[in-house]
């Protein structure tokens, strides 16, 4: 479904992807880990192009991100993606927030854009916050309504970027319940984490990146279990 070929990404003179070849097949959980920097994030970006490759290819569903003729709007409803800050508009009401980009990129009625809000708010447990502004919720309702949101597009594929790291510890359970409950559903997700726990329990394959390198990849049981690289057991000591 995802294919990505020989990925080159530099800021300026920092090379931070290099020659990363990956394909995340459809209803696949892929987990990617690895020390702060390693290129993480920038590789999730590349792949709804929030980051212009500087080489290679992503070709998602036969279509190459590169090509010219790609228009990234298309792109962007097809792969969702969640943060590590929520970003909601705190001045819309959650169900707002869940609304907006149907109706404006997708084009759907306001009585559709709601009832599918509804339902995506039943599904993440916060059908009585549908009236209430951001600011009223918590740290892991309003990363719920952030996948909620994101959900509401019908992507293709979901990618989280560190999607618990700003919640208090007691909020990460039910942030993961929901990704769970994607990844049962049969969602293709791409999820950067370091709750070893989920990569453990519904990853399908870890990545492991370092300096900006797929270093290895492989099943979460052999990966963790046994290693091939001495620098991925050096790192999965440290985290473990
Ligand atoms: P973390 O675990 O801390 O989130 P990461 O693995 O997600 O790290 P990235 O955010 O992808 O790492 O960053 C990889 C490298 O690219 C870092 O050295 C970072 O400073 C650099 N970098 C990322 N975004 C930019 C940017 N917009 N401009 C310049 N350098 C950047
Ligand atoms: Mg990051």
């Amino acid at each position: 479904m995802i294919s990505v070929r020989h990925l080159h990404k530099s800021f300026g003179a920092h090379r931070v992807l290099t020659d990363i070849n990956v394909d995340i097949h459809s209803r696949e959980v892929v987990v990617v880990i690895g020390p702060s920097g390693s290129g993480k994030s920038t590789f999730l970006r590349c792949l709804n192009l929030l980051e212009q490759p500087q080489d290679g290819d992503i070709i998602i569903e036969g279509t190459s991100l590169m090509a010219k003729s790609t228009r990234i709007n298309d792109i962007r409803t097809e792969v969702g993606m969640v943060f590590q800050q929520f970003n909601l508009f705190p001045h819309k009401k959650v169900i707002e927030n869940i609304m907006l980009a149907p109706m404006q990129v997708r084009k759907w009625p306001e009585d559709k854009a709601r009832q599918k809000a509804l339902e995506l708010l039943q599904k993440v447990g916060l059908s009585e916050k549908a009236e209430m502004y951001p600011a009223s919720l918590s740290g892991g309702q309003s990363q719920r309504v952030a996948i909620a949101r994101a959900l509401a597009m019908e992507p293709k594929i979901m990618l989280f970027d560190e999607p618990t790291s700003a919640l208090d510890p007691e909020m990460v359970g039910e942030v993961l319940a929901v990704m769970k409950d994607l990844a049962r559903e049969g969602m293709t997700m791409v999820v950067v984490t370091h709750e070893m726990g989920f990569a453990r329990e519904v990853g399908d394959r870890v990545l492991f990146m370092e300096q900006g390198i797929v270093v290895e990849e492989d099943a979460p049981e052999r990966l963790f279990g046994n290693p091939s690289h001495e620098r991925t057991r050096e790192f999965l000591s440290k985290v473990l």
